[in-house]
């Protein structure tokens, strides 16, 4: 299994899918589930490529969703090896994407071909694979069109797994059951522009805005729940000013951002901020851009099919969490009963030198291997 595994990773590792272009990695794969008998439809749409596979045509069905596009690899002299060459030193695999997600992948593939050729591994029931090349830039031509798709053709993934890289510390300690949502606000506070030793007959945008602020910055939103954490509020930018100290200046800009848990929805939040503008008898413009919705996936058989193999695999019991950035799972949940991401370590995710310890790979795929045996044939 190793060899086998080290050499799809390493064949993933040097297409130089830089997001959103699979450069290869997509046909690579297609031909790979081709051969394993996989029916394959293909949703390419502007530079980004994605694949649907399935293999059977009954229920339940179980999906393994991921995506091939990496982040560029930054300055290339600073790498202690070529990032398209899968490297094996000391113990770690080197190599852009190896974490993030394309080891996730291989060893996917690999459990996958194992799955299917034991002959005693019935299938009541169908596996597919959703793989984009457009997770990492806009993500607006990638997994949403696959969804739409689904969506369209009325099919419910029972069990999808995300093959994310959300291990913390060693391998498996760690699943991600939900995603927080994220909420961004654009405001401007509009003041009156004038000379600073004639401030009555000015409006100070600063001056104004500065309870505003304080208060903003000082609201305990929740105090967040199981699953969640508290949701949190930050100022990301904030702009007044001429650069003169004689000009009390026309405007502020000031913009945030709230991560927050599935206690709110965007509108509330807004709301909220809106009514704090409105006390404070502030005069603004604000717009409002939700780049995800929080979702949290229901308690079920695939977490308990998760834990235990992990448990069986790596002998740890994972944390169940739904912090971090934002994933695709908030696309897929759309379509998905259950849903959770489980990968690799995220330690040194879109860094110079990305890497993994050596181990994971294979015990990545034990894991994956031994939640398809217990999704369709073995009970745990
Ligand atoms: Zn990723």
């Amino acid at each position: 299994m190793q060899q086998e595994l080290i050499q799809l990773a390493n064949r993933l590792i040097s297409f130089k899918s830089i997001s959103p272009n699979q450069a290869g990695a997509i046909d690579f794969i297609h031909q790979y589930l081709d051969n394993l008998g996989f029916t394959i439809t293909r949703l390419d749409r502007g530079k980004t490529s994605n694949l649907i596979a399935r293999i059977g045509n009954q229920e339940p069905i179980f999906a393994y969703a991921g995506h091939v596009d990496v982040v560029p690899p930054g300055d290339i002299k600073q790498w202690q090896f070529d990032p398209f060459t899968l490297t094996s030193h000391e113990g770690k695999l080197y190599g852009r994407g190896i974490a993030d997600m394309k080891g996730s992948i291989a060893s996917f593939l690999v459990a996958l071909k194992q799955f299917l050729s034991n002959k005693n591994n019935k299938l009541p029931g169908s596996i597919m694979l959703l793989i984009t090349s457009d997770e990492e830039a806009a993500a607006t031509d990638g997994t949403i069109v696959m969804v739409d798709y689904l969506k369209q053709n009325n099919i419910i993934i029972d069990y999808c797994i995300l093959g994310e890289p959300t291990s913390l510390d060693v391998l498996g300690d760690v699943i991600k059951i939900g995603r927080r949502g994220s909420l961004s606000g654009y405001l401007e506070v509009i003041g009156k522009q004038g000379h600073v030793a004639y401030p009555d007959l000015c409006k100070n945008p600063i001056h104004l805005f500065a309870k505003a602020l304080t208060e903003l910055s000082s609201i305990t939103w929740d105090n967040g729940n199981d699953y969640f954490p508290a949701t949190s509020f930050q100022f990301t930018n904030l702009n007044s000013g001429l650069g003169v100290t004689n000009v009390i200046p026309d405007n502020l800009h000031a913009s945030f951002n709230f991560r927050y848990n599935n206690l709110h929805t965007a509108t509330q939040l807004q709301n909220k901020v809106e009514e704090l503008l409105k006390r404070h008898q502030l005069e603004y413009n604000v717009k409002w851009t939700e780049s995800a919705k929080p979702f949290c996936t229901k308690p079920g058989k695939l977490i308990e099919v998760v834990t235990h193999s992990i448990k069986q695999e790596s002998n740890l019991t994972p944390q169940l969490k739904t912090d971090g950035g934002t994933s695709d799972g908030r696309f897929l949940i759309d379509v998905c009963t259950e849903l959770l991401e489980l990968g690799l370590s995220n330690r040194h995710i879109h860094q110079i030198n990305e890497n993994i310890p050596e181990e994971d790979l294979v015990r990545l795929c034990k894991i994956y291997l031994a939640i398809l045996e217990h999704i369709y044939t073995q009970s745990i």
